[in-house]
């Protein structure tokens, strides 16, 4: 019995603390889950004893007390909490159900309980008082009792209306929840982190952080979200619903947000259907959900159930598997990504969260690291949402392994952590090179660049990846042995490689693992592998322009700015030779990435293993002259240079007025070469010197003569007709089946060269179908619908014009 005493007393003291740092302070230093276990643990304890059970127990009150900052609000209609179903399987909802039948003395023959399921939002619970449909004031949970006046916040919530529509009663209470969508949240830390502030570990707190802001100016600044889910006080309204879902329905009449995710549901399995399915989709919602919530619908029927001491018997929150946990560290490991990047990725003890159990959590840098302070030994909570990558968001500061201090005398019970804080090595892990960190950067990198085995292999892995070049079969394994073992140092020789050479590297492998396999002990050696990957590397050999620019790894060049690049350039050749400015002129290419590419290509190293991969035979499938839009890019009519590529030079105080105006004086590019001063007499001292010390650089001079030559070149290789006016502009295609030669890749990037767009099903808007092989449901439709149907020598002929 003492220790009952003691135990209940322990779990009283910390889930106040708990709940003091979750509803007051709206910093919650362990996760949900912990907090659920511990009070469950209480209530059990409370149960089995019931004189253990205080006035001031957890389990009887609700929510926390109010700030004294904020002027209180007393509710008229107490803001009670829900009962929480732990059990996250079918069984959950229909305990409910029989609850429910239980305490209405319904039996087996009764017809099921009408209920209306909804979704249990992450957020902050408020009422909204509304009198002859305006808004007078707006009040948090607070301790259920008394809550907080936040009107003034609450008014600069977009989607809270101030005036309601229709013919509202003359006071509505409306209960709801202020939440933020998960884009909003993870937009709003990033500004917060780079603006210097503080973050909040998830959407749930940023959005009670957001609310609770004694400068309603803050709350306006962030990015809040609401739903109505139930009602308060309510006088004169004839015409109120009798059921719940109906009350609902009229709340959004009155132009008040309510989730279109619900439903009304006829017993306990069809309650459980209804958590399972919106368990499936609950990633893909844009807001955290914890669970869904049952409430029986009959308005007349929740008053004859009535409540318990903090919760109504007539409604219950069915939960999901947590997306927050507990777990420990057990080693800080450092893993070089493709560029070099050094990811500081925490090693944990195995915990289930978010349905998954995770292993790994990454710390994303140094300065993330520090921030947070996680050392090893630390227990931390890892949250993975959505289909985001698992994260530490904190550490549980009491929970840290200490130690006496060294030399402190034996009474003294001074401590100190066990571990220091973690710093990123000052050494590659993979190749020893010395790592950097430039000014303003977050990420450390290796200095090692293909020297460093590291970041060869992630090359390596990028390039073969199915978004690239797409080598079927060329699995981690096999790259790792590759590279380890010198067959490989670059992308291009994956295409010398022989039968003999992976025959051999996998004996190699093997000696140096160890291992002999079942069939090399039998005396055979099999083949069938290796040829196999060969045949996929073969195949790859002739990929569309972007995704083999993608596959190149070029620093800051993404899927999108790689189909940019093929696009509006067409070739390899053109894109190889286009100087930064030129490339600063694509939509969506700024500075930073300009350079990156035009440097990226300037490199002897990368220029060798391009050739090297040509000469093994790699041909870009879609190659075309570059796209008529570059004309007006590059061009102010005829041959003038265009302001924009003037002003993409780089010359200090050219600004773009400046840029219109020399671009109004010179006749071509080469011209600002040798300019006169007659050719500058418009523009200001300032820039014609600005200008001229430009001028001065060799370099400079240099860049500029190419960039002229080039422009040039592509003026006069320009298609005359626009893309948009292209052969196909205007025509929809939908492709289908196996096609002699050209891939589903292939084929739709040709057709989108000559300005068509490629659609994924069949209509009546479809202009041509081209069908290959094994065409199936699309071909029938087409023909039913008398869409004319090509096949490839039709498309090429097509294209021909
Ligand atoms: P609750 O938040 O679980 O449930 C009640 C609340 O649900 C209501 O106040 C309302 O705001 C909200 N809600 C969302 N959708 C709803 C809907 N469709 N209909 C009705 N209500 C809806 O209960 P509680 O008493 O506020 O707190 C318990 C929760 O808080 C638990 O999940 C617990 O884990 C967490 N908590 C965590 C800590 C911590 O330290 N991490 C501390 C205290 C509490």
């Amino acid at each position: 019995m003492n220790e009952a005493i003691e135990r209940a007393a322990q779990l009283r003291r910390l889930l106040h603390q708990y709940g003091h740092e979750y509803y007051v302070l709206d910093a919650p230093t362990v996760p949900d889950a912990e907090y659920d276990r511990l009070y469950r643990e209480l209530e059990a304890l409370e149960t089995q004893h019931p004189q253990l059970r205080t006035p001031d127990s957890p389990t009887r009150r609700v929510g926390g007390a109010p700030l004294p900052q904020f002027p209180s609000v007393t509710h008229v209609v107490p803001m009670l909490s829900i009962r929480t179903e732990t059990d996250v399987t079918d069984q959950g909802a229909l305990a409910f159900d029989a609850s429910v039948r239980r305490e209405l003395g319904l039996d087996a023959a009764d017809a099921p309980v009408e209920y209306a399921a909804e979704l249990k939002f992450d957020g902050l619970a408020i009422s909204l008082r509304y009198e002859a449909g305006v808004l007078v004031q707006a009040a948090t949970r607070g301790d259920g009792a008394t809550g907080e006046d936040v009107t003034q916040n609450i008014r600069t919530v977009r989607q809270i209306p101030l005036r309601l529509d229709g013919e509202p009663p003359a006071v509505l209470e409306v209960r709801g929840e202020v939440y933020m969508r998960r884009a909003d949240f993870e937009k709003m830390n990033e500004r917060q982190l780079a603006a210097g502030g503080k973050t909040f570990v998830n959407p749930r707190n940023a959005a009670a952080g957001s609310l609770r802001q004694l400068d309603p100016a803050i709350t306006a600044s962030r990015p809040l979200s609401f739903f109505a889910y139930g009602l308060g006080e309510v006088r004169d309204w004839p015409a109120m619903p009798a059921t719940h879902s109906g009350v609902l329905d009229a709340l959004k009449a009155f132009g008040l947000p309510v989730c279109a995710e619900r439903t009304v549901a006829q017993g306990g399995e069809a309650l459980a259907r209804f958590h399972a399915g919106m368990g499936e989709r609950r990633n893909a919602l844009p807001f955290d959900i914890d669970g869904v919530v049952y409430k029986v619908n009959s308005l007349a029927l929740q008053r004859e159930l009535g409540f318990r001491t903090r919760e109504p018997r007539w409604a219950v929150a069915h939960k999901y598997p947590a997306q927050e946990a507990l777990t420990v560290v057990e080693a800080i490991d450092v893993q070089v990504g493709r560029t070099g990047a050094l990811t500081p990725v925490a090693r944990l003890q195995p915990v289930f969260v978010g349905g998954v159990t995770v292993t790994n959590a990454t710390l994303h840098n140094q300065d993330e690291v520090e921030r947070k302070d996680v050392r090893i030994g630390d227990t931390v909570i890892v949250r993975r949402a959505g289909d985001v990558i698992p994260e530490v968001v904190g550490v549980v500061l009491e929970r840290r392994p200490m130690q006496a201090v060294p030399g402190g005398d034996l009474f003294d019970a001074a401590q100190q952590p066990l571990h220091p804080p973690y710093r990123l090595p000052a050494q590659c892990p993979v190749c020893g090179s010395h790592v950097v960190r430039e000014e303003g950067e977050a990420v450390t990198r290796c200095s090692g660049g293909l020297i460093c085995s590291a970041q060869r292999k992630e090359a390596i892995r990028h390039f073969a990846g199915r978004r690239m070049m797409d080598i079927d079969g060329l699995g981690e394994r096999y790259i790792d042995n590759l590279v380890e073992l010198d067959y490989v140092h670059s992308v291009a020789d994956l295409y010398a490689l022989t039968l003999d050479d992976f025959l051999e590297m996998k004996r190699r492998a093997d000696e140096r693992d160890g291992v002999t396999p079942e069939t090399v002990q039998a005396g055979k050696i099999p083949t069938k592998w290796a040829e196999n990957l060969i045949a996929g590397i073969a195949a790859s050999k002739r990929p569309p322009l972007a995704r083999f620019l993608f596959a190149l790894g070029i620093r800051h060049v993404g899927e999108s700015t790689a189909k940019t690049l093929a696009d509006w350039l067409g070739s390899l050749a053109v894109v190889r030779r286009a100087p930064a400015a030129l490339l600063r002129v694509l939509p969506d290419v700024g500075g930073t990435v300009a350079e990156a590419i035009a440097e990226f290509f300037a490199e002897p190293k990368n220029e060798q293993v391009i050739d090297q991969l040509l000469a093994h035979g790699i041909a870009i499938a879609d190659e075309h002259a570059p796209s008529a839009k570059l004309r007006d890019k590059l061009f102010a009519g005829g041959s003038k240079p265009s302001a924009e590529l003037l002003g993409a030079l780089g010359v200090a105080r050219l600004t773009p007025v400046r840029s219109r105006q020399l671009s109004d004086a010179l006749p071509t590019l080469a011209a600002l070469a040798d300019a006169d001063d007659a050719l500058l007499a418009g523009l200001p001292a300032d820039v014609v010197a600005a200008l001229r010390d430009w001028l001065a650089q060799p370099v400079q001079r240099q860049r500029l003569l190419e960039l002229d030559a080039l422009c040039r070149e592509l003026h006069a290789a320009l298609p005359a007709q626009a893309a948009s006016e292209g052969i196909l502009a205007g025509k929809t295609l939908v492709l289908t089946g196996t096609l002699p030669t050209l891939s589903r890749d292939e084929a739709g990037a040709l057709i989108e060269a000559a300005g068509g767009k490629v659609s994924g099903s069949v209509s009546k808007k479809t202009h041509y179908v081209v069908a290959g092989e094994a065409a199936g449901s699309k071909l029938t439709k087409a023909e039913e619908l008398g869409v004319p149907v090509l096949d490839e020598e039709g498309l090429r002929k097509l294209l021909a014009g």
